[in-house]
């Protein structure tokens, strides 16, 4: 998440690494280099005044005390400033005994899906929602909600061409009584742009219906256009939250780092990927560290937990083969991505070189070259002579010296592990057991 501008505010806090005392220039080439990066990442201009200016006083307001640096006194207040800018406190719709919530935004912004993910997320955590299909004009729309639903499980209300806001209403909360739902997401209709004769639409449904929250969907990667949207959505049908879809792609976190300022609402959710599970709460406390390369393993290990890994009972290292590896890998797969997964470890993304993207395919190389071996060649590698590599490559269809410098990687692994044992670590996994 937000790749360029973490790389560029680490580098900016790393540059006074080293330094004793930090003069009043060493500062200002800091916050320069910070406010760049925030230009870089489309941040509103008034957001990124005050953030600069927030940093330059706590960071001059610190007294130096002998046992902190200057890099980490200035790494504390951007920290500290980052979770202001993104909205501070976590927040989360309120839940009561029933529910019914709006979601709104334009089209493509990832409404529909969001509202699937939604009713899987609290479905999960035992409410029973109802999913309600309200574009009125596009059929469309609504059969993608209504697969979406069958989907995660989740029945679906489809509104008919033109219905009244009146017999809408009245059709909900009878299907809601009947099958007792507690939790009504309302899928409005959206459109491409912002456009008057819509919002006269939703707000006329929103008084018809009167939602605890009118969620507002939008695509992180538009940035500040996000925001202009937002305002029009909360000046003609209000808006109680947010949610930001897209943030696994390359959204640069200009919509983030507003938000909370040029719409004064607060982030509730953000969509981490195209599936139905790829939704999470928003914590600004979380992202802000995962941005400063301080890691996120708080939800690391809730993706842990909610992809059912087990931590496995750890093996010495010198009994770890090639397959255990393989497992290994494919176990942290199935959390994200590894560039994604890096970024939560502690400083674990610095251990790779700047600019270097963890490339997903080489991953599934990796998995070919195992496959093409034998047991015994899985079990102890030193078999490995040339003609027995000769053969992988061609089966996995890589090259010898893609399988040498795996290999190498592997032997490379177990000797850290070992180390690690001394310390008596129990390896990657260990990290989440507490
Ligand atoms: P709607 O028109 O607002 O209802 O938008 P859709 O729900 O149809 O989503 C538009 C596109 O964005 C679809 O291809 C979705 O799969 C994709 N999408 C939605 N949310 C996310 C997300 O969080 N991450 C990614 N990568 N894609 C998303």
């Amino acid at each position: 998440m937000f790749e360029k501008l973490a790389a560029k505010l680490q580098e900016a806090i790393d540059r006074l690494r080293g330094r004793g005392r930090i003069g009043e220039e060493d500062l200002k080439s800091a916050l320069r280099e910070i406010r760049r990066a925030l230009i870089d990442a489309d941040v509103n201009v008034e957001v990124i005044r005050s953030f600069v200016e927030g940093v330059r006083e706590r960071a001059l307001g610190q007294k130096v005390l002998e046992s902190f640096t200057p890099a980490e006194v200035v790494l504390a207040t951007v920290y500290e400033a980052l979770k202001e800018a993104l909205g501070g406190e976590p927040r989360q719709p309120l839940l009561k005994e029933r529910n019914l919530w709006f979601l709104v935004g334009l089209q493509g912004s990832g409404k529909t899906t969001t509202a699937a993910k939604l009713a899987l997320h609290y479905k999960a955590k035992g409410r029973r929602p109802l999913l309600v299909a309200a574009d009125t004009q596009r059929p469309a729309a609504r059969e993608q909600l209504r697969l979406l639903g069958e989907k995660v499980g989740v029945p679906v209300l489809e509104v008919m061409d033109g219905e009244s806001p009146a017999s809408i209403r009245r059709r909900v909360e009878e299907r809601a009584r009947a099958e007792v739902r507690d939790l009504v997401l309302v899928d409005t209709a959206g459109r491409l742009q912002v456009d008057e004769p819509l919002m006269a639409e939703l707000a006329r449904l929103k008084a018809a219906m009167s939602p605890d929250e009118v969620l507002l969907v939008l695509d992180a990667m538009t940035g500040q256009e996000a925001l202009a949207v937002a305002r029009a959505f909360e000046e003609k049908v209000g808006v109680t939250g947010l949610v930001l879809t897209k943030l696994d792609g390359d959204a640069r976190g200009g919509a983030a780092l507003s938000a909370r300022q040029v719409v004064g609402k607060p982030i509730y959710f953000a969509g981490v990927s195209e599936r139905p599970e790829g939704l999470e709460p928003f914590y600004p406390d979380r992202l802000a560290g995962r941005i400063l390369g301080m890691g996120d393993v708080a939800t690391l290990a809730e993706r842990v937990k909610a992809a059912g890994l087990e931590a496995e009972a750890p093996k010495a290292a010198k009994e770890l083969t090639l397959e255990d590896f393989l497992r290994q890998m494919q176990q942290l797969k199935r959390l994200g991505s590894f560039s994604e997964i890096l970024g939560m470890i502690p400083g674990a993304g610095k251990a790779l070189p700047k600019g270097v993207e963890v490339d997903e395919r080489a991953f599934r190389r990796l998995e070919a070259i195992v496959l093409s071996m034998t047991p015994e060649e899985r079990k102890d590698p030193r078999i490995l002579n040339g003609s027995r590599r000769k053969r992988i490559a061609r089966g996995s269809g890589t090259t010898v010296q893609e399988i040498n410098r795996f290999i190498k990687a592997f032997e490379e692994t177990k000797a850290l592990m070992r180390s690690l044992e001394k310390r008596r670590s129990r390896g990657l996994m260990g990290m989440f057991r507490r």
